[in-house]
């Protein structure tokens, strides 16, 4: 395959028509005073030229205030922070970074793409850990089970793409504990820290003997709903970004300038931005699951995230890819097949992801047409 599922599915909604349920961005824009804050960075002068290469100073401030607002985390700006490009480079870079050939890395599976990927840049092996249907839990059995001595750190996702679980606090903190008992890194990916419906988002680098073995993780795209700004972090002790930082510079160097001073901006948004922005998904994430369970898909109703997993199953089908092919045809909808995101493809097989990032009209059309399509 020379395109990602993501990009081959955008292509054929476009190519057919189709609702876009497929690759999670939103079809509305982020607040307009963050835009006007990066088109005033422009026009001023402000990040046209190469910034920093850690980022620029007042966004690796707000990204600090925002990990003491939020978590109650000391983060120095100075030294513990990098901006990057996006939290795909974030990725990247962190594994390359913190990864040998022929060192493993334990991930939950289904993963997102871009992990399997720069797992495999770095010459690091994939040991999956299967999260399975209906609730999707890590099965911290298995993931004891997986570490081996070549074990050098568990790249970790929560809220999770594309299932939708938030692992609690108690997980987390068994994972914290198998990653202090076996000396072992942890990379999180939190960009969907802010979209959680049930319970709390937990950063594990909160959880006691975590602060000097975490790499945490997130990004402005989903926050402030501008994925195709690429502005993205790293947090971390200053050794652990000293070394993410050191291969960052040879990825991208620098990117975004003007949009970091405007991402500072969002960072600072009150309580009621983040609250309005939680609630409008999670009133999305319920439209689209009743009118899936509704339309006659097995619906895995997600506690965060953009996406929520659905069983074919229930509908006569057992192959998702299959489905998500042909679901442009017959219904004018475009899904993904969540067994791309499985090493254990029979794990996948009849699961379908939907993205509610998405104008209530614009799910309501998906609704109706995958009501007749598949009647
Ligand atoms: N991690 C996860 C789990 C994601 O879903 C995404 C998708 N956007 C990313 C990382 C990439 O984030 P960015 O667009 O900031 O590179
Ligand atoms: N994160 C988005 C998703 O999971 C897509 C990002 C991408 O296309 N690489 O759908």
């Amino acid at each position: 395959m020379g395109t990602t599922i993501f990009a081959e599915m955008s292509a054929m909604a476009v190519a057919t028509g189709s609702v876009n349920l497929g690759q999670g961005f939103p079809d509305t824009d982020g607040p307009a005073v963050v835009a006007e804050a990066a088109a005033a960075a422009i026009m001023a002068g402000r990040g046209n030229q190469y910034p920093p290469g850690p980022g620029v100073p007042e966004l690796r401030r707000a990204i600090a205030a925002h990990q003491q607002r939020f978590y109650g985390l000391d983060v120095n700006p100075d030294t513990e922070v990098l901006v990057t490009a996006g939290a795909t480079e974030a990725i990247a870079a962190a594994l390359l970074a913190l990864t040998e050939p022929g060192d493993e890395v334990i991930a939950f599976e289904p993963y997102y793409d871009s992990y399997a990927a720069c797992i495999a840049l770095a010459g690091a092996v994939r040991v999956p850990v299967t999260l399975r249907p209906p609730d999707f839990r890590p099965d911290l059995d298995a993931l004891r089970a997986a570490i081996t001595p070549r074990t050098r750190l568990i790249l970790l996702n929560t809220p999770h793409n594309p299932t939708g679980a938030v692992f609690s606090r108690a997980e987390l903190t068994a994972i914290a504990d198998l990653a202090v008992e076996h000396d072992l890194l942890v990379i999180t990916d939190e960009v969907y820290e802010h979209m959680v419906f049930d319970g709390e988002h937990v950063p594990i680098v909160t959880l006691p003997g975590m602060a000097g073995r975490t790499v945490t993780i997130s990004s402005a795209g989903k926050t402030f709903a501008f994925t195709g700004w690429k502005i993205g972090w790293v947090t971390g002790s200053a050794e652990l970004v000293t070394a993410v930082r050191t291969v960052k510079q040879f990825l991208t160097f620098v990117s975004g300038g003007p949009f970091q001073y405007a991402v500072a901006e969002g960072l600072a948004l009150p309580d009621s931005y983040y609250a309005q922005l939680n609630g409008d998904l999670r009133a999305r994430r319920d439209l689209l699951c009743d009118g899936l369970a509704e339309a006659g898909f097995a619906v895995y109703r997600p506690a965060g995230t953009y996406f929520v997993t659905t069983d074919i199953s229930a509908l006569g089908e057992t192959d998702g890819i299959a489905f998500c092919r042909s679901l442009p045809e017959r219904a004018g909808v475009v899904a993904i097949p969540a067994a791309v995101f499985y090493d254990d493809a029979k794990a996948g097989e009849s699961l379908v992801r939907f993205a509610f990032c998405k104008k209530p009209e614009v799910l309501e059309e998906a609704l109706t047409r995958l009501r007749r399509g598949l009647a």
